[in-house]
């Protein structure tokens, strides 16, 4: 696996050299883009929209607009210099419990395994953490950017995790008519609950799949034979509009005996959190 990012975690005066390596990776089918005319890639130019020259990457620079069409030029020295002070060194800041961190934070994963004589003090971080139960908090820098981190067990190793900082996540009262106080019928509102625990299983990801690009990769092989592209035909969903209606009918659906013969659609709706 490649190492995307070298240097040290510390806690406290111990310090870790460690390397670390993406934990996920992205499985879209990718698309190329082509002339509708003679089906060949296309490809991106760089124009200068003042004189209209071709550029190549050496004469393009960096700048920040700070009022509309004024632009102050920033070195790539300068910016190599600012990322320089935020040294290759992730500093755990506190250590908190795992629950306490919204999953609205959480961005990216990283692997962090164990650098040059890394070894001992890893497994004591690594040991140490599961016994307390706790996760550090830290900052990282990767890729000219700052992110606040958490550092986790996970596994037989360690976790590195991107979160993003306050001012990065939105506020929920942005969002319009989010109803705050409804009165519910009780009885609605206990067949819901029923229904939740008809529904309720053990998250296991390996139940879910990714249909949209199964169903795409098959369309993609049908027309490389040469076959038109076969769309199944969505089974129609009932259309229920009264609420207890609903519920009732979604109670007698899920029955605990039947659950062994699980739907797909239904482990969809357990899925979305
Ligand atoms: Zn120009």
């Amino acid at each position: 696996m490649h190492t995307m990012w070298k240097g040290s975690i510390s806690f406290g005066l111990v310090t870790i050299p460690i390397k670390l390596f993406a934990a996920t990776e992205n499985k879209d089918i990718k698309m190329r883009q082509l002339h509708k005319e003679d089906h060949s890639p296309i490809k991106y130019e760089k124009k200068c929209t003042a004189c209209e020259e071709t550029l190549e990457q050496k004469d393009i620079v960096k700048a920040y607009e700070y009022e509309p069409n004024k632009f102050v030029e920033l070195e790539k020295d300068e910016l190599e210099a600012l990322a320089k002070e935020q040294t290759k060194s992730i500093e755990i800041m506190d250590f908190v419990h795992l629950s306490e961190v919204d999953p609205i934070y959480f961005d990216r994963s990283y692997f962090i395994g164990p650098g040059e004589n890394g070894a001992k003090p890893y497994s004591l971080l690594k040991t140490a953490m599961e016994e307390s139960g706790k996760i550090g908090i830290a900052k990282v820098m990767i890729r000219s950017k700052q992110h606040l981190a958490v550092v986790r067990v996970y596994d037989k190793g360690l976790l590195l995790e991107t979160i993003h900082f306050p001012d990065e996540v939105r506020n929920i009262d942005l969002v319009p008519e989010i109803p705050e106080e409804i009165d519910l019928n009780e009885k609605e509102l206990k067949m819901a609950v029923q229904l939740i625990e008809q529904l309720t299983t053990e998250f296991d990801p390996e139940n879910y799949k990714d249909d949209y690009r199964e169903a795409l990769m098959e369309a993609i092989q049908s027309k490389v034979k040469g076959e038109q592209i076969k769309v199944a035909k969505q089974r129609p969903k009932a259309d229920v509009v009264d609420l207890m209606d609903a519920l009732q009918a979604s109670i007698d659906d899920t029955k605990p005996k039947k659950k062994k013969k699980k739907t797909t659609t239904r482990k969809k709706k357990a899925s979305s959190e």
